[in-house]
């Protein structure tokens, strides 16, 4: 039985037909360009997303700091890496794109901040 996704890489939205093939790999259909066939790739076999949280500020306890990683993050890391972030303490000020962690979890994907607090 044939998986079904949407392709989410462009405004189009391409309603994708993913098959596992026995000997290994998939067989997509319904995608209009290439980019469509690598997304379901990803998406079944290692997917990833943005991760957002938030981290302590200090010395002012009063706020958090919003972070993102810089790029997608494994999926199933995503929890790990949220227990991580929330422990994390943030020395202010701190302005939007610095590095908080350049290497999350040895991922090598940076979490940056995502606004500036003085
Ligand atoms: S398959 Fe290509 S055209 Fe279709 S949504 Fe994905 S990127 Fe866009």
């Amino acid at each position: 039985m044939p998986e079904e996704l949407i392709c989410i890489t462009c405004p189009l939205g391409c309603r994708l037909s993913v098959e596992r093939l026995p000997a290994g790999g998939l067989s997509v259909s319904g995608n209009r360009c290439t980019r469509g066939a690598r997304y379901a790739e990803e998406e079944l076999l290692a997917p990833k997303r943005v991760v957002t949280a938030t981290c302590r500020a200090l010395p002012a306890d009063r706020c958090r700091v919003p972070v993102r990683t810089a790029a997608p993050f494994p999926k199933d890391r995503v929890e790990e890496l949220i227990r991580v972030l929330y422990s994390l303490e943030v020395r202010l000020p701190v302005k939007r794109g610095d590095v908080l962690v350049p290497d999350a979890l040895g991922t090598g994907i940076p979490v940056i901040a995502t606004r500036t607090l003085d």
